[in-house]
């Protein structure tokens, strides 16, 4: 059993077959498959899904271009219901190589055809959340947002068997407030973990059963974005435009996407690769200034920009994906790092996953097996569609990272191209470099990084970007960033680093501040968007992302 203060009431608790922590893809493709599997079969399966977001589809974010395959197994007819989630097919798929004032324009003849997106579709995932959503329900799925996961429970033999939802009503100081409310238990024969990028409970579930023993350490990236609806005149539906080069200096790894969709929306954004050295680099002010290149300003002029905000993505790939069962449950999409990365994209095999867990604890289940560990999908999913569409890409991003951006992407597509005629790659499997908290260079080993001033039309400030992610925390509530050792933080991350978590958090959370008292760390955790970067980029790994209270956090439309 988890351990509970003794002054607080116990939790009241519900029992499920099955209990799911997330409603992303992953999460909602796993219930619905498990509620099919049990019609199917004239069993009952009880499925609940919990969701730290306001609503289904509020805390997610991606591109998203969205390769059907995965939706076209789980609802054979989604092309045909009215109510579809996606519209726009991709008509022109774009790549550019930029420099400071120019580009180049790559013809389509050499990418490699694992990149190519025809086929695929241009939308929001977190509409495509919300359909699922809706979908399950209708199978009798019980989904309850604003209700954050924020502990597993522990069996007594060391199983999981279940999670508590965190308590409401807590003040800043711990106290609790007159509207204080206990979190529940669930309890169930299965939990799965479906929370996505660096979820919190994934952390310590890997760490717990050490599901990472055999594996590389995991890889991210930050994908900072903005929703924007523009001029009849430069908008052209289905246009899927990828760039890599300027603004990034050729050490650090990124690119940029611009999808456009729907009425007049481009979905514009800039990745950044976790591993970079300097710093000074902010990831939110190299996506500002990816907008203002001669070839990509235009699109944005007279438009609007409606939406924003930031993301991690899962990079490391088929040699970081952790043992994927432990005993009790699973993890299923970005918790288990299924995103092939130059294509950027993970909504597929996070639905394809959701449908090999399910099938595999649906037979568990109907065994009458309750709590153990699943392995058979362990053992199932390097030779499923998902470890064909991992492996084949698995050394890309190595190569990135070793040779950087010029020789990187030359190699890369290179061993992309053998992989495509020949069934393998040239280099057997690259390991990655160093984790990405490991990465950062002390300031004055670098060369400072000036950025331009916003000028509030075509580039913005953190803050009226972060307005517009419609992020809100209740204030007086315990920090869900918690800083392990402030001592520490201030003698490495801000004497020796310069502080660089006030450029990498894209939302402004962190500033350190000076005044009479000297130099303090202000984190203005009200303003956070859920990206999880301090928790991957922290120098120390002194930065724990924890889940604040039920609700809170961005209320994400249309990203
Ligand atoms: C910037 C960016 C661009 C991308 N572009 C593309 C693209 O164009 N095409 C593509 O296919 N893929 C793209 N991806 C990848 C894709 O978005 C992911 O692979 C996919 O979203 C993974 O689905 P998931 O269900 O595993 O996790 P998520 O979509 O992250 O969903 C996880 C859900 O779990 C919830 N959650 C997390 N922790 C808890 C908790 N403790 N308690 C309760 N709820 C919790 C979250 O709020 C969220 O709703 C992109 C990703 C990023 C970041
Ligand atoms: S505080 Fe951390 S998780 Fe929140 S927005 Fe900033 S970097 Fe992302």
């Amino acid at each position: 059993m988890a351990e509970q203060s003794e002054e607080l009431v116990p939790r009241e608790s519900m029992d499920f077959d099955v209990v799911i922590v997330g409603a992303g893809p992953a999460g909602l493709a796993t219930a619905i498959s498990l509620k099919q599997r049990a019609a199917d079969a004239g069993a009952e399966v009880s499925v609940v899904v919990i969701e730290k977001g306001s609503a289904v589809g509020a805390h997610i974010l991606s591109g998203a271009v969205i390769d059907p395959v995965g939706l076209d197994h789980l609802l054979p007819d989604w092309r045909g219901d009215p109510d579809r989630p996606l519209k726009t097919k991709v008509a022109k798929d774009e790549f550019l190589f930029l420099t400071a004032r120019r580009g180049v324009r790559l013809p389509a003849v050499a990418l490699p055809k694992l990149m190519d997106n025809h086929g695929n579709f241009v939308g929001s995932l977190g509409n495509v959340c919300r359909y699922l959503g809706r979908q399950a329900e209708a199978l009798g799925v019980e989904i309850y947002p604003g209700f954050p996961a924020a502990e597993l429970l522990i069996g007594d033999n060391g199983e999981v068997v279940g999670v508590a939802t965190g308590d409401m009503g807590v003040a800043k100081d711990g106290e609790p407030k007159p509207d204080f409310t206990r979190g529940m238990e669930l309890r169930a024969k299965y939990t799965i973990l479906a929370e996505g990028a660096r979820g919190s409970l994934t952390k310590q579930t890997i760490a717990r059963y050490a599901l990472n023993k055999d594996s590389d350490h995991q890889k991210y990236g930050l994908g900072v974005k903005e929703l924007w609806q523009v001029r009849p005149e430069v908008f052209r539906p289905g246009l899927v435009q990828h760039s890599m080069g300027w603004p990034l200096p050729n050490k650090a790894g990124g690119g940029s996407w611009l999808y456009h969709f729907d009425d007049r929306l481009v979905s514009v954004g800039f990745v950044v690769h976790l591993n970079y050295e300097n710093p000074t680099l902010s990831p939110f002010e190299e996506m500002q200034r990816f907008k203002t290149h001669p070839m990509i300003r235009d699109v944005f002029a007279g438009g609007k920009r409606l939406g924003y905000g930031a993301r991690a993505i899962m990079e490391g790939g088929w040699q970081s994906v952790p043992r994927l069962s432990f005993p009790g449950g699973c993890l299923v999409g970005d918790s288990a790092g299924f995103v092939n990365v130059p294509r950027i994209k993970g909504s597929h095999n996070a639905i394809l996953s959701g449908m090999l867990c399910a099938e595999h604890v649906f037979e568990a289940l109907t065994e009458g097996r309750a709590n153990d560990e699943v392995s058979s999908y362990e053992e199932a999913w390097r030779s499923s569609p998902i470890g064909y569409d991992l492996k084949r890409v698995r050394n890309v991003k190595p190569l990135w990272s070793k040779y950087g951006t010029l020789v990187g992407i030359g190699l890369g597509g290179i061993d992309m191209w053998v992989n495509e005629l020949l069934g393998y790659s040239l280099f057997g499997t690259l390991k990655h470099g160093k984790p990405d908290y490991a990465t950062l260079k002390p300031l004055d080993q670098v060369t400072p990084i000036v950025y331009p001033k916003p000028d509030g039309v075509l580039t913005f400030d953190r803050l009226s970007s972060v307005f517009l992610s419609n992020t809100n925390h209740e204030e007086d509530q315990p920090s869900h960033l918690q800083v392990k050792d402030m001592g520490l933080q201030k003698r490495s991350e801000h004497d020796m680093y310069g502080g660089p978590s006030q450029r990498y958090c894209p939302a402004g959370v962190y500033e350190w501040v000076e005044d009479a008292g000297g130099v303090r760390y202000q984190i203005n955790a009200q303003n956070c968007v859920h990206c999880k970067t301090c928790d991957i980029k922290d120098p120390n790994q002194n930065i724990n992302w924890v889940t604040p209270e039920g609700g809170d956090g961005p209320n994400y439309v249309d990203m």
